[in-house]
């Protein structure tokens, strides 16, 4: 499907002139222009929120369950876009064509839930200590949501944060990495298909997207009228905009940078241990917050878990580096000479400092020398030096040996990221001392540490920002919390804590 069809199929026009000021938007896989998108400036900006305020004072009065409406009809209009959206993913991002297709699959899923959790937004019932009272816990929508979202997800991230602050009530302003902002105004025109056939109660500006970098990012951090910030990205982003947003005492909700790790003890099934790992360090060309960076492997069994990754990824050198376009394919481009200046960095600082690496050069593909693509890089080290707790976020896979569970443990607490985790043993005792001591949000068990699925609360600790979103109970970051107690009596009311104040 070229790109021009793409752009017709889902609704984008007006991109492929050349305009002054605007962002130029290149795909990865050939290092090729493909649309100008006019950036917002602070005044267009300015009327955007203006408009998200206005559509939530309408949207709040519509009852949740007629908002669960809305999300299942965009999810129908998901179904219906599935193909063009999912390679306008591969095209803009570079990851291959099944990945983009699961991240399209990732917003029909969370908009699945969000329609029967429009049904289910509970409060509680409280006991009250004073006779004749009751005590409720209700949850109210918030206001207008903003989100700021990476290039790695460029849809899906934002899906989960927005079809929950709808049927939460709430409008949504949206500003996507510059790196993929077309993904972005696909996602609009789908929406407001759904939006229409919903009918007039869902208002104009429920949907909102700003064009643009930082600047623009922090227009909206910046601005007290938007009571929650959902960012995600680097922790240098979230270092900037945690305290930006906590310094006008508005919410944030960050997921940021991880660097996971996978343990592999002498315990575990090592064929199902390789083919987890090659999965969460070489998929999307390592470029997810959740793919595997570093492995620990007990001593017993390191040079045959090595000697095995080598084999795995020696294959996927070989022929599985390509246009992610094509069936096949495994391991797409980086997003551009930036990210592979990055990881060709660290490759040499870890050799610098005793790391032994394998693989990780360029390889051009077809005639694309705008194009980066590299081979995923395996490195034998013996410790964890400075670069291997940094997040690199490319493909770069650093495997080290240890001796007993506790030292593996610490090994993995020891970065300052707290994303995702896991163990491969055979042994209960063992997966579940894991799971009590692992300090990252997830920690998985036989399973790597990517490609979580929608029903969970996903996010990290520490410098991975403390966040929550998708499943469980992530609502709740998208509603405030009232606490209402009502007196039905007809004498003088009591007060609390026995407290006399008799005149
Ligand atoms: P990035 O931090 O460069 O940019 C992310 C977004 O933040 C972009 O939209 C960018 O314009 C915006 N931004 C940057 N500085 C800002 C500022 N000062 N004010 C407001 N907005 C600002 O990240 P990236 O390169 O697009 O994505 C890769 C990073 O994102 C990695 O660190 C990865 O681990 C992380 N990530 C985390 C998750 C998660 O759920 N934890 C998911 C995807 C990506």
């Amino acid at each position: 499907m070229k790109i021009e069809k793409i752009f017709k199929k889902l609704g984008i026009t007006g991109v492929k002139t050349k305009k002054s000021g605007a962002l130029e938007i290149s795909s990865p896989i050939d290092g090729n222009i493909i649309a100008y998108v006019k950036k917002d400036s602070k005044a267009s900006a300015e009327n955007k929120i203006k408009k998200s305020e206005k559509a939530f004072l309408s949207w709040r009065d519509v009852p949740a369950p007629r908002r669960g409406e809305l999300i299942r009809i965009f999810g129908e209009e998901l179904r219906k876009n599935k193909e063009p959206l999912a390679r306008l993913v591969t095209i803009e991002c570079g990851k291959i064509l099944e990945e983009g297709r699961g991240e399209v699959q990732e917003m029909i899923d969370i908009c699945d839930f969000a329609v029967g959790l429009s049904r289910q937004l509970y409060g509680l019932t409280i006991a009250s200590e004073r006779p004749e009272h009751t005590m409720q816990e209700n949850w109210l929508p918030l206001g207008t949501v903003g989100v700021i979202s990476a290039f790695n997800f460029p849809v899906a991230v934002w899906a989960w944060n927005f079809v929950l602050a709808v049927i939460c009530g709430d409008s949504v302003i949206w500003k996507p990495s510059e790196k993929t902002p077309l993904c972005a105004l696909a996602c609009v025109n789908i929406f407001k298909k759904a939006a229409k056939a919903f009918g007039k109660s869902a208002p104009d500006g429920l949907c909102e997207v700003v064009v643009g970098g930082p600047d623009i990012g922090e227009k909206i951090v910046n601005d007290s009228r938007i009571p929650l910030i959902s960012a995600t990205g680097s922790c240098h982003m979230g270092n900037i905009v945690g305290p930006k947003v906590a310094s006008r005492f508005g919410r944030s909700l960050l997921e940021l940078g991880g660097n996971n790790a996978i343990i592999v003890s002498n315990k575990a099934d090592i064929d199902l241990a390789v083919q987890s790992i090659l999965f969460g360090a070489v998929g999307t060309a390592g470029q997810r917050c959740t793919s595997t960076r570093r492995v620990f492997v007990h001593n017993d069994i390191y040079e045959e878990v090595f000697e095995k990754l080598k084999e795995s990824y020696q294959k996927i050198v070989k022929t599985k580096i390509g246009n992610p376009l094509s069936d096949g394919t495994l391991v797409g481009p980086l997003i551009d000479k930036r990210a592979f200046d990055d990881m060709q960095s660290s490759l040499k600082d870890a050799t610098e400092h005793g790391g032994v690496v394998f693989f990780g050069q360029r390889v051009i593909i077809g005639r694309n020398e705008n194009a980066y693509y590299a081979q995923p890089a395996l490195v034998k080290i013996k410790k964890q030096t400075k670069i291997v707790c940094q997040e690199t976020f490319a493909p770069i896979l650093y495997v080290m040996p240890y001796h007993t569970l506790d030292e593996a443990i610490k090994y993995n607490n020891e970065v300052m990221q707290g994303l995702s985790s896991a163990i491969f043993t055979t042994d209960v005792r063992e997966a579940e001392y894991f799971k009590k001591y692992s300090d990252c949000g997830i920690a998985n068990v036989n399973i790597g540490t990517s490609g979580a699925e929608i029903g969970g609360a996903f996010g990290g600790e520490k410098e991975t920002g403390g966040g929550r979103e998708s499943g469980s109970d992530s609502w709740k970051n998208y509603m405030r919390r009232q606490t209402s107690t009502t007196y039905f009596g007809a004498e003088k009311p009591a007060l609390a804590q026995g407290i006399k104040f008799d005149t």
